[in-house]
């Protein structure tokens, strides 16, 4: 833990992949465990953890990278968090992230800008950009993200690490701070595929306080990493190799998908033709679903209050207007338009059908096929301050990750070479609650 906290500072002041380093707690955490000794049955005992900025940490500030959140310590901890300390993890910081994890850059934080390891000038992706850099720069083994729309994935993708995306239910949200609740997913990042699959198994399956996670027993992830892929389906979304994805990584995934079939799977083009749809839906339905979620933040219950208000009305707006930042604005704008009466039926409900759509795309393909696969990312990671200006650009990042969380499938990003010196990730999708084949095949490839 001493020599974590260590490399994590000697990193920082280039990479900024932390709101809050938790250098004493972590500390009193390791000597906790140091006097009841190592639990050989605990398999995260005295590993050290990051957790994205947006979990809830008992005792510890917790930002979710806002300026509304600035001063706010919670009195519980997440359920995720509450597993990995009965695993033995210490809790080693808060990583930063896009403001309430919106963004896919990390660049709209009010603690500034993650930067990529690899690339001190390109961005580390987000949301979760934080929690991929740390583990990226070796500093720790595994973090937590969370996933609405690729905040797992893209970052894992632009990193060179795994992230993985566990299908919607798997893992309680009790405690992870809701951007949009029917997509949020919390997952592991870690720099292998049996790691990721080891922190699936102390994360996965039912809380009472999440009702919407799910009672199906958890298997055995790690003995599901068997290596062995002969036989299995494989579809490639012939729409996921399409023009707008840059021509290196389309090379990249090509060469990944042979690597595949030499591993003994069956590769066949296939086509989810609504997928292309999915930033146009997802862009209404998660600002929507943020619009209802972010009203709590109204500076009486938690969090910031504006020092200079007359009234009441004055308290909510001022406090609102001075602690979103424009990124969080322009998303409970859209939400709010999107499900105001005149505008509901236009926008929040034929974003639904389109979201159905998919859902029955994936349907289509998978009474045929084990597995999906594709890029994660249609570019390897960008330069900071490239895509600010045009909101638009920064949301086509998303195009190739938001199809699995509208359908609410298992996803994860595994590095797949470079491209200029830039990693790329490879995508496997799978049926709902089919995380053993999906971890399995990004184990037989990496
Ligand atoms: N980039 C997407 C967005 O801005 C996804 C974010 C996420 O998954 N949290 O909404």
């Amino acid at each position: 833990t001493k020599q974590t906290l260590a490399n994590i500072h000697e990193h920082e002041d280039q990479l900024n992949a932390y709101v809050t380093v938790n250098d004493e707690g972590a500390l009193a955490q390791a000597q906790a465990i140091d006097a009841a000794g190592i639990d050989p049955n605990n398999l995260f005992s005295g590993v050290p953890v990051a957790l994205k900025d947006n979990l809830t940490t008992k005792g510890l500030l917790t930002t979710a990278s806002s300026k509304i959140l600035a001063n706010f310590t919670p009195v519980y901890d997440a359920d995720v968090v509450e597993r990995l300390q009965a695993a033995g993890a210490i809790t080693i910081g808060k990583t930063n992230l896009d403001e309430f994890a919106m963004g896919a850059s990390t660049e709209t934080s009010f603690y500034g800008t993650t930067r990529n390891p690899w690339d001190t000038t390109k961005v580390p992706g987000g949301s979760s950009g934080g929690s991929a850099a740390t583990v990226a720069a070796g500093d720790v083994l595994a973090s937590l993200g969370s996933d609405t729309g690729g905040s797992i994935r893209q970052p894992a993708a632009f990193n060179g690490i795994v992230g993985l995306k566990p299908t919607y239910g798997r893992i309680s949200r009790w405690g992870l701070i809701a951007f949009a609740s029917s997509l949020d997913q919390i997952g592991p990042m870690t720099a292998n595929v049996t790691d990721a699959a080891a922190m699936l198994q102390v994360l996965a399956g039912r809380d009472e306080r999440d009702a919407t996670s799910s009672s199906q027993p958890v298997p055995d992830y790690v003995a599901g990493l068997t290596g062995d892929i002969k036989g299995l389906k494989i579809g490639v979304p012939k729409e996921f190799l399409a023009d707008g994805i840059d021509a290196g990584v389309r090379d990249q995934i090509r060469s990944a998908v042979k690597q595949l079939e030499q591993l003994g799977a069956k590769v066949d083009e296939v086509s989810l033709p609504h997928s292309t749809h999915g930033i146009q839906a997802y862009y209404i339905l998660a600002p929507s679903e943020a619009s209802s979620n972010l009203q709590r933040f109204d500076g009486i219950r938690y969090g910031y209050r504006t020092s200079d208000a007359k009234n009441l009305e004055e308290l909510y707006v001022k406090t609102r207007s001075e602690g979103f930042g424009d990124e969080v604005k322009r998303r409970i704008m859209l939400g709010t338009f999107a499900l105001s009466a005149g505008a509901f039926d236009a926008f929040f409900m034929k974003a639904a059908k389109i979201r159905t759509l998919i859902i029955e795309d994936f349907k289509r393909v998978f009474a045929d096929y084990d597995l999906i696969v594709g890029p994660t990312a249609p570019t390897p990671a960008f330069g900071i301050g490239e895509e600010t200006k045009d909101p638009m650009t920064m949301y086509m990042n998303d195009m190739l990750t938001v199809p699995a969380n509208l359908a609410g499938l298992p996803s994860i990003s595994v590095p797949a070479g470079l491209v200029d010196g830039l990693p790329v990730g490879l995508q496997i999708i799978g049926q709902a609650f089919d995380e053993t084949r999906v971890l399995n095949a990004a184990y037989a490839f990496e």
